[in-house]
């Protein structure tokens, strides 16, 4: 233990005994197993925090071999003002907000919950874009939700994560939708309370495009852990991501991060990036509203074809570089709620086991399925 308070983790800045994640100690001869709990399973640091762990103990005298299982427990947090009850068995909740539309923000939304899927996590995605509900399209599902016997709706499951969209309700497509915002604000707190989610630890919520006063009203009604604001590098789009700063900011949500979409053109030829748009301009920006730039997402042509091929991208095809940009960001943003919500941790439930030799991904904490093995990317 005392070799393990050498080791810090590197997100948090304290050591990881003191961060409650060092869990069964075993010494058998000159064999010393432990078990380190991350508060992730998209953890970006992980392989640093694995090495480090292995080389405090090797400089033990006697220890000769070390025996290292990496879980993860995710740990619930609800940021926002006062009065906001979390919902029951999400231990999160992402707002995925842009300041306008056609930026990517529902391609974003869809990703990065698929990237956490893939990580390990047990994953919701909550379509609250009640003017133009994608999800349905792009998650290639259109099943009716049936009620609970509780009078409650149960999601839709599909690609191994739960959903909820206005457009699995409204079934007849051709009629738009036309809601005041207070209404649509308590559509979604329907939503949010109403559905059988079960147990997820990230419930990514795509919000309708903008920040006007419908946004504000509905963004307010919802308990938040995060925001991220999804832009693309032109100024105009630029501009808008402020005011969705602005808003999230007046509403005490944290900021997870900028995420900077169609930022270049991967040359398929050469690998060079293509910065058609300008460069930098998610970064500058994020620099002078102080919140962290998540990463930039490439354009790919394969795109719009995987949107309506109905099986997100990072599951179609993991190798793209669209795919890599998706990961890493899904990461980042994991570690920055960590790091947000280590101040208000509640640990709950049964830890993710994370087996870096295989698996298959998917949600990891189904008490009936025991601790399944999970893959790492
Ligand atoms: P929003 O939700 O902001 O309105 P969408 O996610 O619906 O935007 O994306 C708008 C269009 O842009 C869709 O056709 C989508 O497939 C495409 N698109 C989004 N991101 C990318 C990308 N990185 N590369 C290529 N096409 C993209």
């Amino acid at each position: 233990m005392a070799a393990l308070r050498t080791v810090d983790d590197p997100e948090l800045h304290k050591d990881l005994v003191t961060l409650n994640m060092v869990k069964n100690v075993v010494i058998e001869g000159s064999t010393v197993g432990v078990t380190v709990e991350l508060t992730t399973p998209a953890c970006p640091l992980r392989g640093k925090i694995e090495s480090d762990v292995r080389a405090a103990l090797m400089q033990v005298p006697g220890v000769a071999h070390i025996e290292l299982q990496i879980t993860a427990q995710v740990r619930s947090m609800f940021g926002g003002k006062p009065g906001k009850e979390p919902i029951p068995g999400i231990r999160n909740t992402i707002a995925v907000a842009s300041g306008k539309g056609g930026v990517g923000k529902s391609t974003v939304a869809v990703n990065i919950a698929a990237s956490l899927m893939l990580e390990g996590a047990r994953v919701g995605l909550l379509d609250a874009d009640i003017y133009g509900p994608s999800i349905p399209i792009m998650l290639g599902t259109n099943e009716a939700p049936v009620p609970t016997a509780d009078n409650r709706l149960n999601p839709i499951h599909a690609h191994n994560m739960t959903l909820m969209s206005v457009g699995f309700i409204n079934r007849q497509d051709d009629k738009p939708i036309i809601w005041r915002g207070p209404m649509v604000a308590g559509l979604l707190t329907q939503f949010l309370r109403q559905v059988a989610w079960g147990e997820l630890d990230y419930l990514v919520i795509d919000l309708p495009p903008g920040t006007g006063d419908a946004q504000l009203t509905l963004t307010q009604a919802l308990p938040l852990s995060g925001s991220v604001i999804v832009t693309q590098p032109a100024q105009v789009a630029l501009s808008d991501a402020q005011k969705g700063i602005n808003m999230f900011k007046q509403l005490d949500v944290p900021i997870l991060g900028i995420i900077e979409n169609m930022s270049y053109y991967p040359n398929p030829a050469t690998g060079e990036k293509v910065y058609i748009f300008g460069k930098g301009g998610g970064q500058r920006a994020a620099t002078r509203y102080g919140v962290p730039l998540l990463g930039e997402i490439p354009l790919d042509p394969e795109m719009s074809e995987s949107g309506d091929a109905g099986v997100p991208l990072v599951i179609k095809n993991a190798a793209s570089p669209l795919s890599v940009a998706f990961r890493d960001v899904s990461r980042q943003m994991a570690a920055r709620l960590s790091v947000e919500s280590y101040n208000n941790a509640i640990p709950l439930g049964v830890p993710i086991i994370l087996d870096p030799n295989g698996g298959q991904g998917g949600p990891g904490n189904d008490p009936a399925q025991g601790h399944r093995p999970l893959r790492l990317g």
